[in-house]
């Protein structure tokens, strides 16, 4: 097997956020392959295929991958943010190890991207400075039980929470029902951010608290932040206030 698989986090969205080792990969692939959007964020290229799917059917789309890959095309298969991250890496090696033997041999690699919550967190300040977790609140692939069980658990530790695929059309009561469950473990005050489309042209930052977190807010392009109890919020008048969370649990404990 000749051929070679590299699976790319294209970062949050504006190119400058997509690193120099993506574009080269982009740039040298015989294919691409991944959900429409993500592939309309690649410029064309002559001579390259585009392979585009649905959102929803990632480990085909990952076997489509592999068989290019095998019959020696130099593919990329791409995802938003960080490739490893609620996104495709994992679907490739669900199908790698899943299927034909052969594919253990194929030269994989991932190109990682900035994800999310680390664009997310740069508007703000720095959220994510202490111990924190990323949880995707999608039903689609754990049972919704599962999502609280995690949520609740990591809140009451201590750790602030990047919460994935907050929200979309088929699934649009889990975000109010994940907020009212922190609420009962965090107090009220405690910093909550909807952060959309971060770094793309309708980019938008909302700053509230837990108690008036509003999950109509969100849709698929939000990344929701939930403070911990030792998140603070810098406030500047007339201006967004700056969120971090304290290096040190004795800084915390102020
Ligand atoms: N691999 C991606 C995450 C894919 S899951 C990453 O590392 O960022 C899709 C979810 O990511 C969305 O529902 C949303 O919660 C979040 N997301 C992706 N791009 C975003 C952006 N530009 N701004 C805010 N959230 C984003």
């Amino acid at each position: 097997m000749t051929g070679c698989l590299l699976v790319v986090g294209l970062g949050p969205g504006d190119a400058s956020m997509q690193t120099p080792q993506a574009a080269d990969a982009l740039a040298g692939a015989t294919d691409l392959v991944g959900y429409a959007t993500y592939l309309d964020r690649v410029p064309p290229r002559p001579g390259q295929a585009r392979h585009a799917s649905d959102n929803r059917v990632e480990l085909d789309r990952a076997r489509h991958a592999l068989r290019l890959a095998a019959a020696g095309a130099r593919v990329a298969v791409v995802s938003s943010g960080d490739a490893g991250v609620f996104a495709m890496a994992s679907a490739v090696f669900e199908a790698v190890e899943q299927g034909d033997p052969g594919w253990r041999d194929l030269d994989v690699q991932v190109v990682p991207g900035i994800s999310a919550m680390f664009a997310a967190a740069a508007r703000l300040g720095a959220p994510l400075g202490h111990d924190f977790c990323a949880i995707s609140l999608s039903d689609n692939l754990k049972p919704f039980p599962v999502v609280l069980q995690r949520l609740t658990a990591a809140a009451g530790a201590g750790f602030v929470v990047a919460l994935y695929n907050a929200a979309s059309r088929a699934r649009p009561w889990q975000l109010g029902a994940a907020l009212d469950a922190v609420r009962a473990i965090l107090p009220p005050g405690t910093p909550v951010v909807f952060a959309t489309a971060v770094s793309r042209d309708d980019e938008n930052i909302e700053i509230t608290t837990l108690r008036d977190a509003d999950p109509a807010r969100a849709d698929m392009r939000t990344l929701v932040l939930i403070g911990s109890a030792a998140t603070r919020q810098i406030e500047r008048p007339g201006r967004q206030p700056w969120l971090y969370s304290p290096r040190s649990h004795a800084e915390a404990a102020r």
